[in-house]
């Protein structure tokens, strides 16, 4: 089934501990600080039953009518039906809404690809993915996950923190499941989540981590979750869209997840105790490619609007007449340009595995997450240089309807007559893409989603299909090898 936005905002009045500031939050859908971000999210929801985008965000299957997300590609257009799935979705949201519902579900679509490789890891583990699955998508929910452990001491393993119990862990084993106790982070969204995904994210688990090593899902209404949220940015819900064009629709929450003594029932451990499940998870299953496709489309929805967003701002002054400035956005326009490439190369170049399941490249895949934090670090830093001092005197829309409307036309004006009230909406836009907090939190986003880019990158170090360039250099030291007694000879 597809949920309604009203359907999904009815399933978060269930009760749920989430905390902002020290104080529980006593209906998520209320809060002032959520209401506009939520309305966001179910405004997705509703997207997938207008006639004008069903077909793009949705697929039928046996009668039913599910989200697109949770499709597995078995052909090259299906694949190419989610790419565009998910340019639909984010743009909906100007590309600011990394975790939505619909990230998720592409990820659990990966976890029931791999369902096979939970069987040796966890009794009936393939079956309890692929049941868990099917519940996800039959009731279309909104799924969070928190892959790591807090910061504590990251110099030591979890089982050497000084705090036993800081890392999330099993406390016990019981008929019914898993107690477990411990904390994990940094789930976004996860007030306005149903479920919580736990599983580990690549980092390595060392002899007596055993007991740290889980992937489970649970609702986010269980008995001792707490969502310990941080301060939202943006408090109320009543900012003029105008004066904060994404900061007022678009803030999604981080929080950290404690579970306090929490019941997994068994039906939801995908597997538990196992160092090599948790050490190979994130490399083994199709997980972050699934995930990835979503995240790669959101990324180039949101560049191009930076780079449109970058050109605007310089036009409405002028200063694009400047070599030096045409020259800072043609390298940022390229940057997109490259993010568009990669994504076409992943989508266009996959890889079919045996099962017939289509997998995005995935060299082009960890090249574009890997690349893409820096051309956005510089997008953003272009708008900052050449917006200057217009990224600072941007008035409210009060100026523009108040007593010194006439002034502030006049004064805030652009180029060739554009009006103060039209230039300074570019110049907002642009600072809350480059400047605000949520742009910052974006930024940030961009540059840790994948996970730490450090390992990431290592691993691609090692992982990346060179076959061609190596064969080239194997035959150009070949070559060289034949004259090293021959010192200088002219070929
Ligand atoms: C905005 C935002 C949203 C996020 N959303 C989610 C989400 O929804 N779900 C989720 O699970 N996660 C989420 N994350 C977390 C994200 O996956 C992590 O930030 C990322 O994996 C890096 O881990 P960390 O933040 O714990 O950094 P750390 O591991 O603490 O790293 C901090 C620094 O120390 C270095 N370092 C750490 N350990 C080592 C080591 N062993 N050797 C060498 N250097 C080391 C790192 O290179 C880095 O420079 C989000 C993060 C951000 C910023």
């Amino acid at each position: 089934m597809i949920r309604t936005g009203d359907q999904y905002i009815a399933g978060l009045e269930a009760p749920r501990e989430v905390y902002v500031g020290g104080e529980r939050v006593e209906d998520v859908t209320k809060y002032p600080a959520f209401r506009r971000p939520l309305d966001s999210y179910a405004r997705l929801y509703d997207l997938k039953h207008t006639a004008e985008f069903q077909d793009a965000m949705t697929y039928t299957e046996n009668g039913d009518r599910f989200d697109l997300s949770y499709l597995v590609p078995t052909t090259h257009d299906q694949l190419r039906a989610k790419g565009l799935a998910y340019k639909t979705f984010s743009e909906a949201s100007y590309g600011c809404l990394g975790r939505g519902p619909e990230s998720m579900a592409a990820l659990v679509a990966g976890l029931s690809v791999s369902a096979d490789w939970f069987d040796q890891y966890e009794k009936d583990g393939g079956q309890k993915v692929t049941d868990y699955y099917n519940h996800v998508k039959d009731n279309d929910l909104f799924v969070t996950h928190a892959l790591g452990n807090p910061q504590s001491d990251r110099s030591k393993p979890s089982h050497q923190q000084k705090n036993p119990y800081l890392h999330l862990r099993i406390k016990e084993k019981t008929s019914k499941g898993l107690i477990i106790r411990g904390a994990k982070q940094l789930a976004t969204s996860a007030p306005f989540a149903d479920e919580v995904l736990v599983f580990p994210n690549g980092r390595q688990f060392v002899p007596g981590d055993e007991a740290y090593c889980l992937c489970f899902s649970i609702p986010t209404t269980s008995p001792g979750l707490k969502l310990l949220c941080r301060e939202p940015f943006v408090k109320e819900d009543n900012l003029n869209v105008y004066d904060q064009p994404l900061s007022s629709r678009y803030e999604e929450i981080d929080a950290l997840l404690v579970f306090d003594d929490v019941l997994v029932p068994w039906d939801r451990v995908f597997f538990h105790s196992s160092k090599e499940a948790a050490n190979n998870m994130r490399f083994m299953t199709a997980v972050a490619s699934f995930a990835g496709h979503l995240s790669i489309q959101r990324a180039v929805v949101r560049s191009g609007l930076t780079v449109a967003t970058a050109m605007a701002l310089c036009d409405s002054v002028k200063t694009n007449v400047f070599p030096n400035v045409g020259e800072m956005l043609g390298r940022i326009a390229a940057m997109h340009k490259a993010a568009e490439a990669l994504l076409y190369r992943a989508e266009e170049d996959p890889r079919v595995a045996e099962d017939g399941v289509y997998y995005l490249n995935a060299d082009a895949l960890t090249a574009h997450g890997l690349l893409f934090p820096d051309f956005y670090t510089a997008m953003l830093e272009t708008i900052k240089r050449t917006g200057a001092a217009g990224l600072m005197l941007t008035p409210t829309s009060g100026e523009f309807r108040g007593e010194v409307a006439d002034f502030a036309n006049t004064y805030f004006a652009g180029a060739e007559g554009m009006p103060g009230e039209e230039r300074v909406q570019v110049a907002k836009l642009a600072w809350d893409l480059a400047g605000g907090p949520i742009g910052q939190r974006l930024v940030h986003y961009e540059r840790f989603y994948i996970g730490e880019p450090m390992f990431v990158a290592s691993f691609f170090s090692r992982s990346v299909g060179l076959d061609d360039a190596r064969q080239l250099l194997a035959r150009l030291l070949e070559e060289g090898r034949k004259y090293l007694d021959e010192g200088f000879v002219s070929l």
